[in-house]
């Protein structure tokens, strides 16, 4: 069985409750080469980029889920997104200096939201999430316990190796289920959970894991699913968001590269080539509808 980049599925069938554990490794180290981010940047974003994989653990996602958070400070933008077939990417973009500690709440005019959907097809879900929190976990813990009105756990841990993330959620109590003859079993889950060490997150397998901290309890665990980086960048894409920026500045940029534009995507550095003739044709082109926001 995989022990990176992998998403595991779980239940504690006896106590009621459902979860997700998320372990990144080539992945994690694949986004988190692809710009020079100062450690605090680097933990956030190795948590947010966890975080979307294990959102996506319990429900049922056509398209995307992303992580994305704005602020006019020194961390001014975090992106994670996990697709439906287990792709992830992610990026920040931060000012010098940063302040010590990171924290999400001291950000000013910050903003963070969960986006869930299908980009080509327009439908789209987003959610705000309240940023009273000094972190991406406890910020999200706290979203998902206002919108599903259930309890929920979530830890988030990153190093340069690592992205890991664990989440727990009670399950609605439905006639006759076990969660409801024991009273005490969220209880006793959080409390099993709350035994875990931020090193101990971050160096044991999922699977490991979950037998280390629930063994007492009946653990079942689904078939893991595979999660890698991968980009959804196309030159279609790029097509789209220079079309979008209209003729006056797609002439200054081929005027600025010798009659070429190059876009470099930030997510993965697929390099994408416009000449002249390629800009006369998008921009005649009838616009079509084009994906608002991270088109690349
Ligand atoms: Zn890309």
């Amino acid at each position: 069985m995989p022990v990176d980049d992998v998403l595991h599925r779980f239940l504690l069938e006896h106590a009621g409750v459902r979860g997700a554990v998320v372990r990144l490794g080539p992945a994690w180290r694949e986004v988190a080469g692809r710009a020079d981010y100062p450690p605090a940047v680097r933990a956030v974003l190795g948590e947010a980029l966890a975080a979307s994989a294990l959102l996506t653990g319990n429900i049922k996602l056509d398209g995307a889920l992303s992580v994305e958070l704005k602020s006019s400070g020194a961390l001014r933008l975090l992106f994670a997104e996990c697709t439906d077939h287990g792709r992830l990417r992610g990026l920040a973009r931060w000012n010098e200096p940063l302040p010590e500690p990171l924290v999400l709440k001291a950000l000013p005019d910050a903003g963070m939201a969960i986006t869930i959907g299908n980009v080509e097809r327009g439908q789209r879900y987003q959610g705000l999430v309240d940023l009273q929190h000094a972190g991406v976990a406890d910020a999200l813990e706290n979203y998902f316990i206002q919108s599903e009105q259930l309890p929920a756990r979530i830890l988030l841990a990153a190093n340069d190796e690592y992205a890991v993330g664990l989440m727990l959620q009670k399950m609605p109590d439905e006639g006759g289920h076990h969660a409801a003859k024991d009273d005490d079993a969220w209880s006793r889950v959080v409390h099993l959970t709350a035994t875990l060490g931020v090193e101990e997150l971050l160096a044991t397998a999922p699977e490991q894991l979950l037998y280390r901290l629930y063994h007492e309890e009946s653990v079942r665990l689904f078939e893991p699913r595979p999660l890698a980086f991968g980009c959804s960048c196309s030159r279609e894409r790029v097509t789209g968001m220079l079309r979008s920026l209209g003729r006056d500045e797609v002439e200054a940029a081929l005027a600025a590269r010798g009659d070429e534009i190059e876009v470099i995507c930030e997510f993965c550095a697929q390099r994408y080539h416009f000449d002249r003739i390629d800009a006369e044709l998008l921009l005649s082109a009838h616009a079509a509808p084009i994906a608002p926001d991270t088109t690349q």
